[in-house]
């Protein structure tokens, strides 16, 4: 590979510091990031590459455009199979008789409880195929959207399909199963267990044998768990058990919804982090998703623990959500120190992504502490890059601008009317620009999306792919009539 310089842009580093160098400098080699900063200290370390590397040199100018590091979404759900039934495709056009459910209301927890169970006998009818084309077009969205790393929490797709799929696109992919063995069924007092344990356990291990083998550099493994509603002591063991032997990172959705807690006392005799902390899971290698409702005890083991937060500000509302206004605790738990970033979670359709999620935090944080500087707009950049990449443990290599790092980075362009004047193009971003604004996205110096199209893939393509998937999994394991699936998907299709 050779080296790239990229100059005359706002560079935002989201270094520990949060640099940023108007009229700065990016110097790539061999796909990592061999200098960041001032023009003059660039071209230094440009003098400095051997002669080869400086004939090969290319420059890209990048003035009027922002520089940033590629966005990392850990905390994510591949769902696009259900497009059509969940919150989709198959809603009436007009939203006027849309009612409270499933998440909204504080949470229906049962059906929660039994739908995220129902996950695996989905992902068991999906074929390779269908999963695969469903994987790469639903990835293709989150890169086209500036995210270059993407944490799995658990996803309505086959791993091993999702893995191939992160390979073709070049993303970076932290991959994970779906783990669920347990639901809370109503009118009951404990969980009902709904799969073997040691099977679940089984897929994880052979995932993260598979993820192990990766040369590429872009593949790791982080398990998860769905939920603490759907998790069986057994299953919660063997995940302590899997993520101590191999230090690895771990993710659940705990505290996500304000009906968790007494669900959670009636059949587990005990809320959620508590449980987790019981079997040894909250440490710094835990993700919570979510995390907002939690007692004062709870709390105390969160910060103990250095647990990290990861939750999506720029979903709540859509989805009657409360996480983060209702107790505030999240918000409390950064200023305590927490380490707390921003995610898209999952949806059946694309919905806010990391740029909006950033917007969602600056404008909801500040308006819950009345203060403009509780979360400035590069806090909310480092909330989607650095701290992310943290708390998915691939700090080492990705989640800010800093010279040995990999070369992950976004381009926006800032130089048209949103932009007039602002020495802080990041502010105009987070006022007006979003996911549709990313110019440029680059995963370890290879260049993905340029001038916002795919430079790899046929976009096209990959959403007649995905249509034709999504049809024949629609009609064969969701049993919705062809002429119905005809109808919704005839309008899309070529
Ligand atoms: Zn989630």
């Amino acid at each position: 590979m050779s080296a790239q310089l990229i100059t005359g842009g706002t560079v935002y580093t989201a270094d520990a510091q949060e640099s940023v160098h108007p009229g700065g400098a990016v110097l790539v080699v061999d796909g990592a990031l061999a200098a960041v900063g001032p023009a003059a200290e660039a071209e230094r370390a440009v003098a400095a590459l051997t002669p080869e590397q400086r004939a090969g040199l290319r420059r890209r100018d990048a003035r009027g455009m922002m520089v940033l590091p590629g966005f990392v979404n850990a905390h994510w759900h591949e769902m696009f199979a259900m497009r059509l039934p969940m919150r989709g495709a198959l809603r009436p056009a007009s939203d006027r008789d849309d009612q409270v459910a499933f998440m909204g209301g504080g949470g229906d927890m049962h059906q929660v409880s039994a739908t995220f169970d129902r996950f695996d006998e989905l992902i068991d009818a999906m074929t390779p195929e269908e999963a695969g084309a469903i994987a790469e077009y639903s990835m293709w969205t989150q890169l086209r959207g500036g995210v270059t790393t993407l944490g799995d929490m658990g996803s309505l797709n086959r791993p091993h399909a999702m893995v191939a799929a992160a390979r073709r696109l070049g993303i970076r992919f932290s991959a994970s199963t779906w783990a669920s063995d347990a639901i809370c069924p109503p009118d009951g007092d404990r969980p009902v267990r709904t799969r073997d344990t040691d099977g679940v356990l089984a897929g994880v291990a052979e995932l993260l044998e598979l993820t192990a083998r990766d040369t590429s550099g872009r593949i790791r493994f982080r398990p998860s768990i769905a939920y603490v509603t759907n998790m069986t002591d057994e299953l919660a063991r063997g995940m302590a058990e899997l993520v101590a032997r191999h230090d690895l990172g771990f993710a659940t959705h705990v505290g996500a919804l304000r009906n968790e807690t007494a669900l959670m006392r009636t059949y587990y005799g005990e809320t959620g982090v508590r449980r987790l902390a019981g079997f040894g899971l909250v440490d710094e290698r835990l993700m919570a998703g979510h995390c907002a409702f939690v007692d004062e005890d709870e709390q105390k083991l969160l910060l103990a623990g250095r647990a990290h937060i990861s939750h999506s500000p720029g979903k709540y509302g859509p989805s009657g959500e409360s996480s983060l206004t209702e107790t505030g605790a999240v918000p409390a738990l950064r200023r305590q120190g927490l380490d707390v970033s921003l995610s898209t979670d999952g949806s059946s359709m694309p919905s806010a992504g990391i740029a909006e999620t950033m917007r969602a935090a600056w404008q909801m944080y500040n308006e819950m502490s009345a203060d403009q500087t509780e979360v400035l707009p590069t806090d909310a950049l480092a909330m989607g890059t650095r701290i992310a990449a943290k708390g998915l443990r691939w700090d080492d290599q990705v989640g800010s601008l800093e010279a040995g790092k990999q070369a992950d980075l976004v381009l926006v362009r800032a130089d048209d009317w949103r932009y007039l004047l602002n020495p802080r193009p990041l502010e105009s971003f987070l006022w007006l620009a979003g996911s549709t604004d990313i110019d440029t996205v680059m995963v370890g110096g290879r260049t993905l999306v340029s001038g916002g199209r795919a430079v790899e893939v046929d976009e096209a393509a990959l959403q007649e792919r995905y249509l034709a998937a999504l049809g024949s999994f629609s009609t064969r394991a969701l049993r919705i009539p062809d002429e119905v699936v005809g109808r919704v998907l005839g309008g899309w299709s070529r």
